[in-house]
């Protein structure tokens, strides 16, 4: 890589540090439509990338592989030294066991666009019932946990309450806790305000912009929200035609794209 390429990578400072998230030649096709072309993208630890990009280039698939919702065609997903799908025996990649895709699930947080709360249960609930179930921690620890969670969202009020009588903003933020309280070690947005009425947006993208200063938290950022990626962001990476086609600082990738189709495609959101 040449001084000017490193330079328009990312503004993150990566100097020393290793990918929490690898992917390498990542292809992923349904049918005959090959939607992801051997993608390779890492993510630094306490980086933040924001993914953008024209509809149907492939940005969710790539989040859900992440999440081992979808399997690659080809290639392999890492994360923190983990293979997703394939893992080495004997020098040979074969696929992951359940119970290690289940440890590797835990290190991720996911936010989707629609909030998926579990409706008969409080506020409270949804925040404990995985640390509980899944973490084995004690209810009382867990409750801990999830009011820490719901004060940093601004939502502690709301904690008796049930989803149905919040608002999609609020259900969000309440969806970005339970997220949290699991203590992943990346975060995984795909566009987590797309549903949401226009006036509820900016508390969600606020909350995630306070996540996004406290500067630890690795974070995937898939968004058509502009501003908010112009301001989180330490890179951003533009999809099309299921490939990276440019990725690099914010500053660069808006005020300086490189090719045509980035032109283009930001020219739809002035
Ligand atoms: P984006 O998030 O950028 O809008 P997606 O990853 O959702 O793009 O979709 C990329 C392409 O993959 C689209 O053409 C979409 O129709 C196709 N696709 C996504 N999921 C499936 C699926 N489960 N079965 C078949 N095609 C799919």
């Amino acid at each position: 890589m040449t001084d000017t390429q490193e330079k328009r990578f990312t503004a993150y400072d990566i100097d020393g540090k290793e990918p929490i998230v690898k992917y390498r030649k990542i292809s992923k096709s349904f049918g005959d439509n090959e939607v992801l072309k051997e993608i390779d993208f890492d993510l630094y630890p306490g980086e933040r990338v924001a993914i953008i990009g024209p509809s149907g280039s492939g940005k969710t698939t790539m989040a859900r592989l992440l999440m081992t919702l979808e399997t690659p065609t080809a290639g392999t997903i890492e994360v923190d030294g983990r293979h997703l799908w394939h893992k080495e025996v004997n020098g040979k990649l074969v696929p992951a066991d359940e119970k290690h895709l289940h440890e590797v699930r835990g290190d991720i947080g996911m936010v989707f666009q629609h909030f998926n709360l579990f409706p008969h249960m409080t506020i409270m609930r949804n925040l404990t019932e995985a640390p509980v179930k899944v973490l084995g921690l004690p209810k009382k620890e867990a409750e801990e946990r999830a009011k820490e969670m719901l004060e940093k969202v601004g939502m502690s009020e709301k904690a008796k309450d049930y989803p149905a009588s919040l608002s999609g903003g609020q259900q969000q933020r309440v969806a970005i806790a339970r997220a949290l309280v699991m203590r992943p070690k990346v975060m995984l947005f795909d566009e987590p305000t797309s549903a949401l009425d226009p006036e509820t947006v900016g508390e969600v993208l606020n909350v995630i912009k306070d996540i996004a200063k406290q500067g630890d938290m690795s974070m995937m950022l898939i968004t058509h929200e502009m501003s908010f990626a112009r301001e989180v962001a330490d890179r951003v990476c533009f999809f099309d035609e299921g490939k990276i086609q440019e990725q690099g600082p914010p500053s660069e990738i808006f005020t300086n794209p490189e090719t045509e189709r980035l032109r283009e495609f930001l020219k739809g959101f002035n």
